[in-house]
């Protein structure tokens, strides 16, 4: 249940804004990752470059707001069973895109095969994300950098809340979760103080 409110992103249940190009497409894990040619050799080099930089991030932003240690501790340890593409972005976050391992399988699993999912300082997409949609996903480590050890229980509530009155489903959640209009808020005005519109 806690893992199911997580469930902080499924941007591709509305009519959304084009795709900065046919290969950033926002929808949805159902669809594998493109095949990886590499090397086992560099795949390992990567591997433990990519969990060097996020044990790192991890580190910092936990030093910046020591109350954000439980959600940076879950980041890490879903980002240690998983690898993907990473990407940087702002204030204290990275996500991977075209996700494997325990990151897919979460979202498999749990989140309703939802595009992209950020318990923290990182999140994890099953594809390339658009600009637009990775600003949302950074606006929700914004959220959980801000309001510290509020973060889940703030997800929890709000999506019971919401489920409790349309439904337990990601047009009802993005409708009402404050969470989410404020991350829905980053796509149109950018990265932005959280709930501060
Ligand atoms: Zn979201």
């Amino acid at each position: 249940m806690q893992i199911q409110s997580l469930s902080s992103c499924v941007p591709c249940r509305r009519p959304a804004a084009p795709a900065q190009s046919s290969t950033e497409v926002d929808c949805n894990w159902s669809v594998d990752a493109p095949p990886d040619f590499r090397s086992l050799g560099e795949k390992a080099r990567d591997y433990a470059v990519d969990k060097t930089k996020d044990l790192a991030l991890a580190v910092a932003v936990t030093c910046v707001n020591p109350t954000t240690i439980v959600q940076n501790t879950v980041s890490l340890l879903i980002s240690l069973g998983s690898t993907g593409e990473r990407r940087t972005g702002e204030y204290g976050f990275a996500l991977y895109e075209n996700s494997r391992g325990v990151a897919r399988w979460i979202g498999k699993s749990f989140l309703q095969d939802t595009t992209a999912f950020t318990p923290g300082c990182l999140g994890f997409a099953s594809r390339k994300l658009s600009q637009r949609v990775m600003d949302h996903e950074n606006q929700h480590a914004l959220q959980s950098l801000v309001t510290g050890p509020l973060y889940y229980p703030g997800l929890v509530f709000e999506t019971v809340r919401a489920g409790l009155k349309c439904g337990f489903n990601s047009d009802c959640i993005h409708a009402i979760s404050v969470f989410e209009l404020d991350a829905e808020r980053a796509e149109k005005v950018g990265l932005h103080f959280p709930f501060s519109g």
